[in-house]
């Protein structure tokens, strides 16, 4: 068992990716983590599930759900409730890449997809930890997944950057609403990381998407985000709220 559990913290799309570095760091810190990814990944959620246990001999919970379906979510924090006695973090990382549709081409379906997952699963994660988070009252840490795209949405990205911008302006509502209650609701803006996402994406492709890169940029990596999502759920970062951070290794000034 780990040595002193800092609480219980869920975190989405945890199979692979930020979300995998995500589970792995809070659990590293003292957590005891509740995995979520779509029902189809749940071989991989056992295989980070493993991982941690062997890091941290501390078991993580697997709560499977489709976060675009809010019965799906408020289960999904339920189980992880059950299992660990309550929620302190909420990290409402999953989302979906959608690029290379120019708005004249973009359909209606793929724009509802995207926001789906990307903006509504979001919505949904928030709402229900929120709502935990206020009946256990002992306050509470909700960060969102948004992106360089939620910060300058570049071309051929509509759906997917109309989806972050979204997520940062969830943040700052759910962040004044929550205030009052000792919960924090912030938003992690990342660059270029490297993770299944990103995979084929070259840095001299970023030019196509208005980013002009610094010398010798390089991609991140999904540990560079945790390491922020680890400062932003600590006790430590109770006065930031309401805030999108950007790890982006430069190539986009805020
Ligand atoms: P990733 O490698 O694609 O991992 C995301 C995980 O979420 C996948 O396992 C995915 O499953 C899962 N997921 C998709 N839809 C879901 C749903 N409805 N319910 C539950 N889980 C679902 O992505 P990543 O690179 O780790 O990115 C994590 C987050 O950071 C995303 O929100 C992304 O938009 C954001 N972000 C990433 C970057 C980057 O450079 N990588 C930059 C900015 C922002 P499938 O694989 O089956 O889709």
């Amino acid at each position: 068992m780990a040595a002193k559990s800092l609480g219980v913290a869920l975190v989405t799309g945890a199979s692979q990716g930020i979300g995998r570095a995500i589970a792995q760091r809070l659990a590293k810190d003292g957590f005891r983590v509740a995995l979520n990814d779509i029902p189809k990944k749940e071989q991989e959620l056992k295989s980070v599930s493993s991982e941690i246990e062997q890091q941290t001999g501390s078991k993580p919970c697997i709560a499977l759900a489709d976060v675009s379906n809010e019965s799906q979510v408020e289960q999904m924090v339920g189980e992880a409730t059950k299992a660990f006695g309550g929620l302190d973090v909420m990290v409402a990382n999953a989302g979906i890449l959608h690029e290379n549709t120019k708005i004249v081409d973009l359909s209606a379906e793929t724009w509802e997809k995207v926001f789906a997952i990307n903006a509504r699963g979001v919505f949904f994660c928030y709402k229900h930890a929120a709502r935990q988070m206020i009946a256990q009252g002992r306050g509470g840490r909700i960060i969102g997944a948004a992106s360089i795209a939620g910060r300058r949405s570049g071309f051929e990205h509509g759906a997917y950057g109309a989806s972050k911008f979204a997520v940062r302006g969830l943040t700052h509502t759910a962040a004044a609403e929550l205030g009052p209650y000792g919960i924090t609701v912030n938003a992690y803006a990342p660059g270029f990381i490297a993770s299944p996402m990103t995979t084929g994406m070259t840095t001299s492709a970023l030019a196509n998407y208005g980013f002009i890169t610094p010398e010798n940029f390089k991609f991140g990596e999904p540990k560079d985000v945790a390491s922020l999502v680890s400062y932003l759920a600590s006790k430590e970062a109770h006065y930031i709220t309401g805030q999108t951070v950007s790890p982006n290794g430069g190539v986009y000034l805020n």
